[in-house]
Order: structure tokens, then sequence, then C-alpha cells
């Protein structure tokens, strides 16, 4: 049996400047929780799509996710 199933691509939190947030940020505002921890606060999400490697950032999640599953489609 042959499934077609596209690799689902991790979805990462980014900072304004497009580093990765690995802080924790408040889940509705992007603001840091802990002041001390350098962090500037999540203005978006991006994804590496693993079709074709381009980079999809947005900053509301679902965009990004669905721009994954329906937007980029690969038949590789
Ligand atoms: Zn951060
Ligand atoms: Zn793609």
């Amino acid at each position: 049996m042959t499934t077609t199933r596209t690799k689902a691509a991790r979805i990462r939190r980014v900072h304004a400047d497009g580093t990765t947030c690995d802080h924790q940020v408040h889940p509705r505002t992007g603001q840091p929780k802990d002041p001390s921890s350098g962090c500037t606060g999540r203005t978006g999400y991006s994804a590496h799509c693993p079709g074709c490697g381009q980079t999809i950032t947005h900053d509301l999640r679902v965009v990004v996710s669905e721009a994954l599953k329906y937007r980029h489609h690969h038949n590789a």
C-alpha cells in the first residue's frame, strides 16, 4: 500500500528578527513571561517546508500550518 503523506513540518515560534523563540511566552500576546530571558517577544511562526525548502512565516500559527497543508503541494 502506498500512501502519499507529507512529513509534518515543525512550526517554530519566531521573534521579530526571525530568530527562533524557545522562551516561555504568553500564548495570546507573545510577550515573554520571564523578562530576564532575553526574549524580545514572539511575533510569529515559521516553518520550513520539507517539500521545497521554502520558509513560511506568518504571525498566525494557523496560517503557517494551512500553508504547509494546502498551499504547498509537492508531488515528489
Ligand atoms: Zn523568545
Ligand atoms: Zn513547499
